[in-house]
């Protein structure tokens, strides 16, 4: 099926529930691919890989208004290529990452954008902090001048009937840290992909991530 035809029903699924950001998880998707997903309105692209990334927003670069989103694990070593080409780091789960962003960001006008990555579905092998770490790390973020907090992000557990008590404990996570955190821009809770966009929905996302359903099943070889 065409990404025109994979998107419009994905659009008209969330018609009732619009998220403040359709994400398109573009890993493994080439350059030429989603240059066609901007022709068709969309900005928001989230990477999972540094190298892949930088390639594809050479290739994109006469494109106007992409919003560049890091949504993979993070090493330490990449921290000032993040900060430098990312707009966002959805992924950022440990004080030592969020120092390390902030000092490469200094010098760049607008500051970076940053999620805290919770490990919810208690899946060991995912990234992401413990849901206890997240007022510590939280205020350690807001005291630095070149991030801007904008919320939580995660990945659920993949069984249906857990990822629900996931999205909700989610949502009362993010609710605790805007009524603790008041003097941050609190507006982004980032959760839901392609197997359960509609339940994150319901219950609070406003941020979906989206690869599968729009771009089909891919491989690294796909690049
Ligand atoms: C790949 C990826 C997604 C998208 O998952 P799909 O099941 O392909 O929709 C969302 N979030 C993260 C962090 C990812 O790595």
């Amino acid at each position: 099926m065409p990404l025109a035809e994979r998107l419009a029903h994905v659009q008209c699924a969330i018609a009732d529930h619009p998220p403040q950001c359709l994400l398109a998880a573009s890993k493994h998707v080439t350059a030429e691919t989603l240059r066609g997903a901007y022709a068709l309105g969309l900005r928001h692209f989230g990477e999972n890989y540094l190298q892949e990334a930088l390639d594809k927003q050479t290739a994109l670069r006469d494109l106007d208004g992409v919003v560049w989103h890091f949504i993979g694990r993070i090493q330490r070593n990449k921290t000032a290529a993040l900060a430098r080409h990312f707009d966002w780091v959805e992924s950022v789960d440990r004080p030592l990452i969020a120092e390390r962003l902030h000092a490469a960001r200094a010098g760049m006008v607008a500051p970076l954008n940053v999620l805290i990555e919770v490990a919810i579905s208690g899946e060991g092998s995912k990234g992401g902090c413990a849901p206890e770490e997240v007022p510590v790390l939280a205020l350690a973020i807001s005291r630095l001048s070149h991030l801007r907090l904008r919320g939580l992000m995660a990945l659920v557990h993949p069984q249906p009937e857990r990822a629900g008590a996931d999205f909700r404990r989610m949502a009362e996570l993010f609710l605790t840290l805007q009524q603790t955190q008041v003097h941050a821009d609190l507006d982004t809770l980032s959760m839901g992909t392609s197997a359960d966009y509609l339940q994150a929905l319901q219950l609070g996302a406003t941020e979906i991530r989206l690869g599968t359903i729009l771009f089909g099943t891919r491989t690294q070889e796909s690049l």
